[in-house]
């Protein structure tokens, strides 16, 4: 009951309503969180729908959030799930305005982005990826100072090749497992139940079926969320 009231009255935030999002999203307004804020400026597309299981073939075409709204509220009308169809750039506002942020996105500038509003506005952000075969998932959460952000695992000024699900594929029923453990860990962080994925990645290779955690550290030079650079950012 006390962990139900907890999440009646939290909020939280996903950015991305696709293959993680989808699964993400349903968790979470299936277990009665109050106020569930999901961006993402796409439409449905009927290549997607074999991971983004929020949309059917008759909502192809319409803004991925406007019908994530309506399917979250045919679960649960209590929910109040605001659509933003938009691409963010700076996250700051939304993020502290709620309890916990969920990066369900595809690309680097905008985990980065979003990384960073949750170091400067210390707010916990369950972070999922998955392409092909592999999915990752973390838990950053800076409201205990030695805890490490994204850009400490994924430095901002690194090389990457950034591979995305729309070129490169990957397994659908991967990003459900991915996207409902990142509702897990948002529950858990709500609710303060156990330990949450903090400090650890988990990594999932669907091909093997194997399950593994590495330990992830803080980078004491990180840029984004070593102490000085923190108070300059703001
Ligand atoms: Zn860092």
């Amino acid at each position: 009951m006390e962990g139900q009231e907890k999440l009646r009255s939290s909020a939280a935030l996903i950015i991305g309503a696709g293959g993680l999002g989808c699964p993400a999203a349903l968790y979470l307004a299936a277990a009665g969180v109050g106020r569930l804020t999901i961006a993402d400026s796409d439409k449905v597309d009927l290549t997607n729908l074999q991971r983004q299981i929020l949309y059917r073939t008759d909502s192809v075409g319409a803004p991925k959030v406007e019908a994530a709204r309506s399917a979250l509220n045919a679960v649960n009308p209590e929910v109040a799930v605001v659509a933003l169809q938009k691409r963010i750039h700076d996250f700051s506002e939304l993020v502290a305005k709620v309890d916990v942020v969920l990066d369900c996105s595809d690309n680097f500038a905008t985990r980065h982005a979003l990384n960073r509003a949750c170091v400067s506005k210390k707010k916990p952000l369950v972070s999922g990826a998955a392409i092909r075969f592999d999915a990752q998932v973390t838990v950053f959460d800076l409201r205990t100072k030695s805890a490490p952000c994204y850009a400490c695992l994924f430095p901002e000024d690194a090389e990457v090749e950034e591979v995305q699900c729309s070129t490169m594929g990957v397994f659908a029923p991967l990003t459900g497992i991915a996207g409902a453990m990142q509702a897990m860990e948002a529950i858990k962080l709500i609710a303060g139940i156990g330990e949450p994925l903090a400090g650890r990645l988990m990594i999932v290779d669907a091909k093997s079926a194997e399950w593994r955690s590495v330990k992830v550290s803080k980078d004491p030079a990180c840029p984004v969320c070593s102490g000085k650079q923190v108070a300059a950012l703001g």
